[in-house]
């Protein structure tokens, strides 16, 4: 259930892109990881209270995550190898461990500070979206709009972070510019 605090126009996007949307339009834009307060929301909302501290450490950690996941998704990143840097910078702070018990196959992540897991988990669901399909991670059609998510529709159309907040704005749009030819 979303929380009543939470302010985002767009949750449930897989990790990754879910952390890229905690910066939406305004002006400024707005950004919910400003403080340890919305912090503490994101990590709620992504199911990472228990595992995760919410101190400042961490939330700096993730904000380093969340700028390589920006400049990754950015037009032109394939040509710069800064924004692969970035990521792989946090990808280094932890590892997959496997293991065999008796309930059966264990993986558990090993990361080389507490504060570095929420950043990491999102950097590896990054590489996961990829595996899954580069081309469905997608951002909002809408020019003004900054919101991303990953397109599991049947026929890999969808455009819009929201149909109805950003499709009906540029249906809107158009039709003022029709109406005003
Ligand atoms: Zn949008």
């Amino acid at each position: 259930m979303a929380d009543p605090r939470d302010p985002r126009p767009l949750i449930g996007e897989p990790l990754a892109l879910d952390l890229l949307n905690t910066r939406w339009r305004g002006t400024p834009v707005n950004d919910l990881l400003t403080d340890l307060d919305g912090y503490r929301i994101w990590l709620a909302s992504a199911g990472l209270a228990e595992r995760c501290p919410a101190d400042e450490a961490s939330l700096r950690a993730v904000r380093t995550a969340r700028e390589a996941l920006g400049a990754l998704v950015a037009d032109g990143a394939q040509e710069r190898p800064a924004a692969y840097a970035a990521l792989n910078g946090v990808l280094a702070h932890g590892r997959l461990l496997h293991r065999l018990a008796a309930a059966g196959p264990e993986r558990d992540v090993e990361v080389d500070e507490p504060e570095w897991l929420a950043a990491w988990l999102a950097a590896d669901d990054y590489l996961d979206l990829l595996d899954q399909g580069a081309h469905r991670i997608k951002a909002c059609a809408h020019p003004t709009c900054i919101l991303h998510f990953f397109d599991t529709s049947q026929n890999g159309r969808r455009r819009w972070c929201s149909m109805a907040v950003c499709g009906n704005r540029a249906k809107a749009a158009r039709h003022y510019e029709k109406a005003s030819r």
